[in-house]
């Protein structure tokens, strides 16, 4: 059973090959969602291994966080760029999962996040949602917790106000955009060191604005995780 769908699987890639996230070309067989010469060549941070580095200096004076990094540098027009589009606007959910694994099994092995006890996504608005039909946030979170083996909660942050894109804006006014945009639902978690998930951080304002909601529960701790960084 198993040698026959392995053969209909590569008898389907012949007409519908799945393709690299990052450049594009049929992957073979054994690879998934991203080319074995791709992930070799990720801009990858190592910002794990590092409790000084330039993810944390973006919330220095502003908000405690024990630890922060991501796994690789945004590249405009490179491959970064590329499996981050995918993520968020090609529907590629499964892309999601992959790299919050691939990120996870790194993570679990290092000082500064094997401690952290539960995952929270950074949520979308419902709106946003419903266009695009899910949070790749949540997707990250999932292969995360698989990865680290510790929960990850959806609900425990809400989003109840709708946002302007951050694209264009300057850092003041994007912290001015998300500032109180998010509230905690009451929802009852016991761990106490959280680790804020996002896709991408930018100049830091929606994850500080998160932050600083998640500090409100009480005595926790909270360490940062994203896939990019744009610099
Ligand atoms: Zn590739």
């Amino acid at each position: 059973m198993l040698i026959i769908s392995r053969y209909s699987r590569d008898f389907l890639n012949l007409f519908y090959p799945e393709l690299c996230a990052a450049c594009s070309r049929a992957l073979n067989s054994g690879e998934k969602f991203i080319c074995s010469a791709c992930l070799w060549r990720l801009p990858k941070t190592n910002f794990h291994l590092q409790d000084d580095n330039p993810v944390i200096r973006k919330f220095w004076g502003k908000v405690s966080i024990e630890s922060a990094a991501s796994f690789a540098f945004f590249d405009k027009g490179e491959r970064m760029q590329q499996i981050l589009h995918s993520l968020k606007y090609a529907g590629n959910k499964e892309l999601g999962i992959f790299l919050g694994e691939l990120y996870g099994n790194q993570l679990k092995e290092s000082p500064l996040f094997g401690k952290c006890e539960a995952i929270i996504p950074v949520p979308l608005h419902h709106k946003k949602i419903k266009s695009r039909g899910y949070n790749q946030s949540d997707l990250v979170a999932e292969g995360l917790s698989k990865a680290m083996g510790i929960p990850f909660y959806t609900d425990f942050i809400e989003r109840p106000v709708a946002t302007s894109t951050q694209t264009k804006k300057s850092r003041y006014a994007r912290f001015e955009n998300v500032e109180n945009v998010f509230r905690l639902n009451g929802r009852k978690v016991r761990e106490k060191h959280l680790l804020l998930v996002d896709d991408v951080i930018t100049t830091g304002s929606t994850l500080e604005s998160c932050a600083r909601c998640t500090a409100e529960y009480g005595d926790v701790k909270m360490s940062i995780a994203t896939i990019a960084c744009v610099m």
